[in-house]
């Protein structure tokens, strides 16, 4: 697909005529610059999110090339916080009592990172496999007694697995079908691995909420898909796959974990299915009514923190950001915000210290420089986790430091 060619969907490939929202043109949201790249311009590509009104996936023009984003999606580790080792674990008992796991079970996981979550299952005797497409990861989930095949995972090597004899009861991913860009190909892998009742459990942030407390900044182009339990229907039911269950979690501002097996397996149908079913269906999200009227709000956000951002300026006001997420990097392009702005951001993550933000150019410092010089407000990009860094920054807020996030609306505390 190209800028020039009418975009089609990338399940069903209808023509995608009905924009959710475009961010114009954003660099990539995880390519942070080193400091020596500042007088370089990043590259830009377009950020579109359309909505495909035949089978209702939401997704983002593919334009970047491959290489480009394998590059930059792996140049961040991820860095799991104990809430969500705390949500893993209680997967881990929960799974392994309804589906009756044990020692002659096996669990797979799809991009299972370290074995953050399979960790849990070995811990219970069960036997798992991690697929995971980075080396280096992987070797930490060994490390962990957790076996990873350092591979992607598709059609191609779920059907070598099958034919190896790997039966799974459970098959697991969490935060990745959104990422994958063949997002058929994924799920017929799926299919291809299950056997009899076996499970797959998939988890992303729905669509629902993204609309509603317009998330527009959770769009990237490393995120290809924005999904709804009304596409994920769909395109698990092209791959001969049932949805027979779903939960709501709270967790990336609001994310659904869908239970399905194959068309002809015995499991009855859970509750969540028709709640989750019914609210999308309130919500309009088999008619373009549902997503019409984004873009409006999208730009009040955005206003919003701009004016924000000039009036702290105006006044004199110093204001720095926590945490650069790749939302922060989303939110920031589309406002044209820079150093005169925002004039540092801080990070936990050393691997980000020292560099620029993409596009922005904010330069990204250790934590520790809010402490050393508090400013008067700190922007929390990430708002996902706006309790949990006011608390750790509760001394700053002693000495005056007011604490901001933009998404809903600004909020100042
Ligand atoms: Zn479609």
């Amino acid at each position: 697909m190209t800028v020039d060619s009418e975009p089609t969907c990338r399940h069903c490939g209808a023509p995608l005529k009905l924009t959710l929202v475009d961010l114009g043109l954003s660099p990539l949201a995880n390519s942070y610059v080193p400091p020596e790249r500042a007088g370089t311009p990043d590259p830009r590509y377009p950020l579109h999110a359309r909505v495909c009104e035949h089978c209702w996936l939401v997704q983002v023009d593919d334009v970047v090339p491959a290489d480009e984003i394998f590059s930059s999606e792996y140049a961040y580790f991820s860095s799991f916080s104990d809430s969500w080792l705390a949500h893993c674990r209680a997967y881990a008992e929960t799974m392994t009592d309804r589906l009756g796991l044990g020692p002659d079970s096996l669990v797979i996981e799809i991009a299972s990172n370290d074995g953050y979550l399979l960790q849990y299952f070995v811990q219970k005797g069960i036997p798992v496999l991690g697929i995971e497409p980075s080396g280096s990861v992987a070797k930490a989930a060994e490390e962990k007694g957790v076996p990873t095949l350092v591979e992607f995972f598709g059609t191609a090597l779920a059907k070598r697995l099958a034919a190896e004899g790997r039966k799974p009861a459970l098959i697991a991913s969490a935060n990745v079908l959104a990422h994958v860009p063949d997002i058929d190909d994924f799920v017929g892998g799926v299919a291809a691995l299950l056997t009899g009742d076996a499970v797959y459990t998939v988890e992303f942030p729905h669509l629902l909420n993204l609309i509603d407390k317009v998330q527009f900044d959770t769009i990237y182009h490393e995120h290809y898909s924005y999904l709804s339990l009304l596409a994920v229907e769909e395109i698990f039911a092209g791959a001969g796959l049932r949805v027979f269950d779903v939960e709501e979690l709270p967790t990336h501002g609001g994310s659904l974990r869908v239970h399905a097996c194959l068309n002809g397996a015995s499991r009855a149908e859970g509750p969540g299915l028709a709640r989750v079913r019914a609210a999308e269906a309130a919500a309009k999200l088999g008619e373009a009514a549902g997503y019409q009227g984004f873009t409006r709000r999208v730009e009040a956000v955005r206003d919003g923190l701009l004016d924000f951002l000039k009036t702290a300026k105006s006044e004199g006001r110093s204001v720095a950001a926590y945490g650069a997420a790749a939302k922060g990097n989303t939110l920031l392009n589309y406002a044209g915000i820079g150093p005169d702005l925002i004039a540092y951001c801080v990070d936990r993550n050393p691997a980000k210290q020292n560099t620029l933000l993409p596009g922005s150019h904010i330069p990204v410092r250790p934590v520790e420089a809010l402490r050393a010089d508090p400013p008067d407000y700190v922007v929390i990009l990430p708002w996902n986790i706006r309790d949990e860094v006011m608390q750790q920054m509760s001394d700053l807020a002693a000495k005056g430091t007011r604490f901001v996030t933009a998404v809903p609306e600004i909020r100042v505390t």
